[in-house]
Formats: C-alpha cells, structure tokens, sequence
C-alpha cells in the first residue's frame, strides 16, 4: 500500500460506529477508519489538520500502552497513523456516500485532515489461507458485564438489574429501537455455559449493534436500524450451513437449521471460553453470584445446575470483565472527583497538561493512574487517576471483540489450534482467533452527560420497565 498512489477503486465500504466509518482494501488485509464529523460541521471542520493527527495518534498510543497492557497484547492491533492524499479522501467518500445506512448519515467522513488510522482487517486474517471456505467472523458488542457495588449508588435496582438491560428499556421508550434485545451481558460474561449459549442466542435474535457477522470479509447479518422486522435468521443459516455440515441433529441427511446454529453458538461460546493461548485455568468467580445476576435476565436461575463457575482467567472475556470492572466507584461516585479535577482545572488551567487530561497516552500513563489510584488522600493527583480509571473501564465497557473461524480441514495436524482443549466432540472443528476491537480514550468531559444519561436510563426503568415482567 503506497500512501502517494493511492486509488479508491482499491477501496471499499466496509461499516461504521458512532466516531468513525472503515473502509476495507479489495485485496490486501487491511482497513481505513476514518473519523466522523457532524453533518452541521462539514462546511468548516470542527478540528485542524494537526488537531485531527493528534486526536489519532492518542487513540493509537491509548491502545498500546494502556489498553493492549490490561486486555493483553494477542488480543490488540493498535495499528498506525497515515496521511492521505486529499483528493483519495474525497473520491473515498463520494464512492461510499449510498452505502451508508441512513440513520448513520447525521455524521459525515472527515475529508478534510487526510488522516486515518490503519489497521489490519479483522474480518478477513489468513488463518489458514489454503482452505476454501472463507473465514467466518463474528464481532460483539458485549457492553458491561457486572453490576455495581451498592456501597455507591442511589438507587437500588442498580445493583439488581444491569446497565445493559435498563437501557434497553430506555432505547425502546426513545424509539431508538422497535424491540427489547433479550441479551443481558451477565450471561455472556458469566463464564457457565449455558447462560453464554442463552446470550448468544438473543444477540442473533436482536442483533442490534452488538452483533454482526461476517463471511469473507462481508458483513451478511445485522440488525437493519429503525427496521420494523428483525434480521431473518434464515439468512444467517443459508451463510452457517457449509461450515455446519456434520452436526448429529441429521433428519433424513439434512442437517436441520436448528442442528446448524446450536453448532455455531456451542463453537462460538467454546472460542470465548477458550484461553486464547497461554495456560489459564478455571477461577473462581470472586464476585459472588450477587454482582454477576442479572434480575432482568430471562434465564430462570433455577435452571442453572452449577451456579457459575467463572470465566478462565486468560479468556478475552476475563480480561475485558477486569479492565471494566476499573470502574469502581460507578458514575455516581465518580462524579464528585471529577468535579474536584474541573474545579481544579478552572483555577490553575495549566496543570491540564501536567494530569495528561487529554494525554498523551504514553508508556507512563497507566503506571502514573495505578500508582496514584491507590491511596486517597484527597490530592487532586487522585481524583484524576480515579477519572483517568473510569474511562478506561468505559472504553472497554464499549469495546467489540471480533472472533474469527476457518474450518480446519480434518487430518490437519492441529498444533497451533488454541480452542481444541475445550473443543466438545460434537460440532467441526476450527481454527480460531479472537481480537479486540474500538479501543478509543473517551474523552474528560463526556462525564456530566454520563452521569445525566444514568440518571435518565434508571428513572425510565423504575417508571416503565421496573413493574414489567
Ligand atoms: P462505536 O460507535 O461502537 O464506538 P466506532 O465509531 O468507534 O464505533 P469502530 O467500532 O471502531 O467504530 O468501527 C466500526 C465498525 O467497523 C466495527 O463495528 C467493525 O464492524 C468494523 N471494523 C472496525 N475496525 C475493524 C478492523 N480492524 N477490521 C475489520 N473491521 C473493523
Ligand atoms: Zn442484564
Ligand atoms: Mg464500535
Ligand atoms: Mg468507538
């Protein structure tokens, strides 16, 4: 890839979030995430070329320095910094314009810094290039997986029902979605078995956007936004049947649809319970059923035989439960050192640069933010790290994981297969990889509007959602 030569033929819309829209190469592994701009900014760009590089690079230092040490370096691509031609930008952005979905069009591409952020495409990794079935990739949103300690909040069915599944609640009453997702990420993230087969379940029922898949690089399920109907399931089986041909379920030879995505979600959940490499064993679950149940969840409690026993201690779900769980004060006892920090910060401005309020996210940072987080002695030294700790929790509160699958052909010598220890004789085999996706630094100042966002999501829930089933 030459950054002077470069063609937006070679080019294609790949999908976007809230921040940023991606483009992927046509033939190389790579992508393009590109930074998104209110739709009212984009006469005049809110940033300067400089600011935009800067912005970027933050994100890119964040991940390698912060969030690559506490997730684990297998799991992180943190990628690099590129300048672009203006002119690609521009045709880039032409091209992809009606591809977009709409609902996200209230933001446009940044055409104006030349600046991207590239990285390798997950969705498309040559895991074993020379088998024909392309790589089936599944990416999750899993949002926060505990609820928080009642030592902090105000109101007490926080410490009842997850964030996850108030806002759900909140988003249906705002008419941001038709329908509730059933999905609760205590499930997902309590390491049993099967409450991680029932959250999978409803991710695919209600995608949303915290579940997609992919095959070959193309994204062939998600939630359709402002969709009245949900995603046919149907089309998922049509694109799983392949790779699910050797399921037991067989009625006359056929592998029924039910047979192929009860493989799937079993080969799913066995990737997420599988150590990503390394020798972790089972831990005990040291937050106590208490925190890691869910009120609203549908998954009768009765039903689950062997309480849980925790996730493995070098899964990647482990690693984002722990960095999450950083957030130890809950928005509500955060806020008042985040007031101290901007009362602070209003009286002597300049020590912004000396708390790395905005970074830079050097090799330093996370060690300064440990060092300093552990003893309150009212300096505002602490109240910064403890704000600089809370947003780390947020972003991988917000991160998406992205697991890749590619059928491993049956005689192949499976050495370097990381999920055949807990591989169940039952579904094919394969290969696999998990990586960690969307690892921005939120910024200092969204914090008034978590906390007022909070307060709206749980007054919502205690007014309509509290007194339904
Ligand atoms: P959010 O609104 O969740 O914060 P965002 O604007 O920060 O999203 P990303 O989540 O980083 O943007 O990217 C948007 C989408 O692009 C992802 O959900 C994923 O499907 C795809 N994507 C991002 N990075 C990669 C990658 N390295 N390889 C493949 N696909 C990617
Ligand atoms: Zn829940
Ligand atoms: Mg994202
Ligand atoms: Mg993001």
């Amino acid at each position: 890839m030459e950054l002077d030569k470069m063609d937006e033929n070679d080019w294609k819309y790949h999908g976007e979030g809230n921040k940023s829209l991606v483009v992927s190469h046509v033939q190389l592994s790579r992508v393009l995430r590109l930074l998104k701009y209110p739709a009212e900014d984009s006469e005049n760009p809110p940033q300067t070329v400089e600011q935009a590089f800067r912005q970027i690079q933050n994100i890119v230092d964040f991940s390698s320095n912060v969030m690559s040490s506490l997730l684990g370096d297998k799991f992180v691509h943190s990628g690099e910094v590129v300048k672009l031609p203006l002119e690609f930008v521009r045709q880039l952005s032409i091209k992809i314009q009606h591809q977009r979905p709409a609902w996200r069009c209230d933001k446009v591409m940044d055409i104006y810094s030349g600046c991207a952020l590239c990285l390798p495409n997950l969705t498309s990794p040559s895991l074993h290039p020379q088998t024909h079935c392309p790589p089936l990739c599944v990416e999750i949103k899993p949002k926060c997986g505990f609820l928080p300690s009642p030592k902090h909040v105000s109101k007490d069915m926080k410490t009842k029902v997850c964030r996850y599944c108030m806002h759900q609640h909140y988003k249906v009453a705002n008419g941001k979605w038709k329908r509730r997702s059933l999905y609760c990420p205590l499930d997902l993230f309590s390491g049993n078995r099967q409450r991680m087969q029932f959250a999978v379940r409803h991710l695919i029922e209600e995608p949303q956007n915290n579940f997609k898949v992919f095959k070959g690089g193309q994204c062939v399920y998600s939630s359709k936004e402002g969709g009245d109907d949900p995603p046919d399931v149907n089309v998922l089986l049509h694109h799983l049947r392949p790779y699910f041909q050797t399921g037991n379920n067989r009625i006359n030879g056929h592998v029924t649809g039910k047979a192929v995505l009860n493989d799937f979600i079993q080969v799913l959940v066995n990737v997420l319970l599988s150590s990503g490499g390394g020798a972790g064993g089972q831990v005990t679950d040291r937050r106590g059923e208490g925190r890691s149940f869910c009120q609203a969840s549908l998954l009768n409690k009765e039903r689950i035989r062997h309480g849980s026993q925790g996730l493995p201690s070098d899964s990647v779900l482990f690693r984002i439960l722990q960095t999450q769980m950083l957030d130890t004060l809950d928005i509500e006892g955060l806020y008042p050192l985040y007031r101290q920090v901007e009362q602070h910060l209003q009286d002597f401005p300049k020590d912004r640069t000396r708390l790395q309020i905005d970074g830079p996210y050097g090799e330093t940072f996370l060690e300064k933010v440990q060092k300093f987080s552990t003893e309150d002695d009212s300096s505002v030294e602490f109240a910064a790290a403890k704000v600089h700790q809370y947003r780390i929790a947020m972003t991988a509160k917000d991160c998406s994981l992205m697991v890749a699958l590619v059928p491993s052909a049956e005689e192949e010598d499976d050495d370097e297969d990381l999920s055949s220890q807990r591989r169940p004789l039952r579904p094919p085999a394969f290969s696999s990889s998990v990586s960690i996706l969307d690892l921005d630094p939120k910024p200092f100042d969204s914090i008034p509007r978590q906390l007022r966002l909070d307060q709206k999501i749980v007054s919502c829930y205690l007014r309509t959602g509290g007194a339904l089933p």
